[in-house]
């Protein structure tokens, strides 16, 4: 069962989407989530910063999810070295910067949590 758990280390906070056949209800997606947070934080490589779960929700982003369209051609790479798209979401225009595969940091104009979610896309 799909599942979104909401974690933070020093830096920063965003959510995960977790999907685990394991994980049938609220009860066990908070247990699973604390086991997932604990695992990571027991198995740090070098340089990476402990987490902390601040919360867990069923169900995943889903249709709500921004809709994030890269801007730029090619991936920039910033300061620091870090890799990272510019992206900009379809429906609201939400814009952020994505680095990875999926983590994306919205630009501080839409750093609000009711941003967390895609506001035009309410199920
Ligand atoms: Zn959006």
């Amino acid at each position: 069962m799909q599942f979104r758990m909401h974690v933070k280390n020093q830096d920063k906070d965003w959510w995960e989407e977790m999907d685990k056949p394991t994980v049938t209800d609220l009860k066990t997606a908070k247990q699973t989530a604390k086991d997932i947070v604990q695992y990571y934080n027991a198995t740090l490589y070098h340089g990476d910063k402990p987490r902390v779960l601040l919360g867990v929700e069923m169900g995943g982003a889903g249709k709500r999810q921004h809709q994030w369209r890269k801007m730029n051609l090619t991936t920039i790479i910033g300061r620091g070295g870090q890799f990272y798209d510019i992206v900009c979401c379809s429906d609201c225009g939400c814009k952020g910067k994505r680095f990875g595969v999926s983590d994306v940091k919205r630009d501080r104009a839409w750093r609000a949590k009711k941003w967390i979610v895609c506001p035009d896309r309410e199920e």
